[in-house]
């Protein structure tokens, strides 16, 4: 069974770790540079990402999730999103920059801050999981304003993408961790 880490700084880490467990992986929090060796993979949860940011950085992580991306899957979902963009905008942030997207943060603002959406995904997405709509929960999201040439968009809503590939890396601006689908923690563990 592969292993993947979940990032447990900060943010639902707790759900992924079920999610990727009804997904055919074996979940292990990780909380130290230490902690990623023998991963197959890891998931950057949602949470705060300037928190996150703060404790990556106290705890030496930055560069090592860096290096860790250079050769593993990473999936992140909102805050981790962000994190794996190579720009962050409103307001701009430090990232690791794994990815070529420019994501600006709380984009859908204060009014209807979180919502659950029905998306259709593309039908790449269908072909690799299976057909059928998907229920996207957005918590205070962000939106992917740009997605660079090698990214390619699975779902998209209201014309943004809010699940796109790169390569091994996945981002999502929703929470599939917090639906009881679990393509999308699928289609994550079929790239390890
Ligand atoms: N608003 C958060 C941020 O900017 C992300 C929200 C989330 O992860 N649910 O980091």
């Amino acid at each position: 069974m592969k292993k993947v880490g979940v990032l447990a700084l900060q943010g639902d880490f707790e759900a992924h770790s079920r999610a990727l467990a009804r997904a055919g992986a074996e979940p292990v929090l990780a909380r130290a540079t230490s902690d990623l060796d023998r991963l197959d993979g890891l998931v950057i949860p949602g949470g705060e990402s300037t928190t996150m940011l703060k404790l990556m950085n106290a705890e030496g992580m930055v560069q090592p999730l860096v290096v860790f991306g250079q050769k593993r899957p990473i999936f992140g979902t909102c805050a981790g999103a962000i994190l794996l963009a190579s720009e962050v905008t409103h307001p701009a942030q430090q990232s690791l920059g794994l990815m070529d997207l420019t994501v600006e943060r709380n984009a859908y603002g204060r009014q209807i801050d979180s919502r659950v959406a029905h998306v259709t995904p593309e039908p790449d997405f269908a072909q690799r999981t299976q057909p059928g709509d998907l229920e996207a929960v957005f918590i205070r999201a962000p939106i992917i304003r740009r997605v660079g040439a090698n990214a390619k968009v699975l779902v998209a809503y209201q014309g943004d993408p809010v699940l796109v590939e790169q390569g091994r890396h996945l981002v999502a601006t929703f929470h599939p961790e917090l639906s009881s689908d679990s393509r999308v923690h699928e289609l994550f563990v079929s790239k390890l």
